[in-house]
């Protein structure tokens, strides 16, 4: 069997469509816009990339996009206080945290003083409690996860009571997709979660009909671990050194520097051929994990418009 790519790009692209049609048509009826701001605290080069893509994302469907950019030794009290400004603006519907924070930062106490009405990434309290609400459709999720399920759900495939496998139980990808997948809304599938202290990690992959691999270690999950037909998600990101047929590292000859390339967590030359669906690195997750973000403004923004419908579809 050769599995079926699930092509993340295609999926952002139709979301992307969805939600600056639904902007579109929002602005023509309440004569304003939604506004994303980032917090960046210090200097960093990836953050600038990620926030300038970000920006332009933002951009492409309707969304304004500000940035607060912070000195990176101010204090964690003059940041809480600020990130209260923040919440009480009426200008701005959702707010992002760049990560990672300094040190002497605590992300966990920054990221939980956004207020939930403006919490795009789905990771204050009240926003994750909603997950363990069978029957209650979230109106804004962890965007990692709810790419999970996009991906999931596009295969077509019923997932009601499916032996799922999630490995990874990290607070932004393994445990809210767990809950996720737990709802009834969602058909329930039937979870395990498998962690660095899972003994014999195969005997669970093995068995799963939905494997969902969120851990960051290349190469983690061989072609032998899968089950045949199953539906592979890999949502590890990886940058690993790229060899020659002989195993030997290759020099970009450009930049005298060892050529990179990213990956997942699976071995995807091998578990294509097992798998009846399979998410590629890059190109899979991580593309529609881009536009949930959007989707996530959409969705406050309506909140605050007091428009109806204002949760997932596909929940
Ligand atoms: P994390 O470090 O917070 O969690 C890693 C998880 O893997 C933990 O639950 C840990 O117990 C588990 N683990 C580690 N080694 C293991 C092993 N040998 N066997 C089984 N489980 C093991 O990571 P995270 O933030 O959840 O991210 C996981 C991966 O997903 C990373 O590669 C990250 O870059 C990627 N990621 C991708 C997206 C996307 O949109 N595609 C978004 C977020 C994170």
């Amino acid at each position: 069997m050769t599995g079926k790519i699930i092509d993340g790009n295609a999926i952002a692209e139709r979301i992307k469509k969805e939600i600056r049609d639904e902007i579109e048509k929002l602005k023509k009826k309440h004569n304003g816009s939604p506004c994303l701001t980032a917090v960046c605290i210090g200097e960093n080069p990836a953050t600038k990339v990620y926030v300038k893509n970000q920006k332009q994302t933002c951009e492409e469907v309707g969304i304004e996009y500000g940035m607060e950019q912070l000195d990176g030794k101010i204090k964690e009290e003059e940041l809480l206080g600020k990130i209260n400004e923040l919440n009480k603006s009426d200008r701005i519907t959702g707010i992002i945290i760049q990560m990672p924070v300094p040190n002497h930062i605590n992300a966990r106490k920054i990221q939980m003083s956004v207020a939930p009405d403006k919490d795009v990434e789905g990771m204050t309290p009240p926003n994750l409690g909603n997950l363990v609400y069978a029957g209650i459709n979230p109106v804004v999720a962890p965007c990692t996860a709810l790419s999970v399920v996009e991906c999931l759900k596009s295969t077509g495939v019923e997932l009601k009571g499916k032996e799922t496998v999630i490995v990874g139980h990290s607070e932004i990808v393994g445990k809210p997709v767990t809950l996720m997948l737990l709802s009834s809304l969602l058909e329930s599938v039937t979870p395990t979660v498998c962690h660095i202290a899972t003994r014999d990690l195969t005997s669970y992959t093995k068995r799963a009909e939905i494997l969902i691999v969120a851990v960051g270690k290349a190469g983690l999950i061989k072609g032998d671990m899968v089950k045949d037909g199953a539906i592979v998600i890999d949502v590890g990101i990886n940058r690993v050194n790229v060899k020659d047929e002989k195993g030997n590292d290759v020099i970009d000859e450009k930049t005298g520097k060892q050529k990179k390339k990213t990956v997942g967590d699976v071995v995807f030359e091998d578990a294509v051929k097992r798998a009846s669906f399979i998410t590629p690195v890059p190109g899979g997750v991580g593309a529609v994990t881009t536009v949930l973000l959007l989707k996530n403004v959409l969705h406050l923004w309506k909140m605050r418009l007091g428009e109806p419908d204002i949760t997932y579809k596909i929940l």
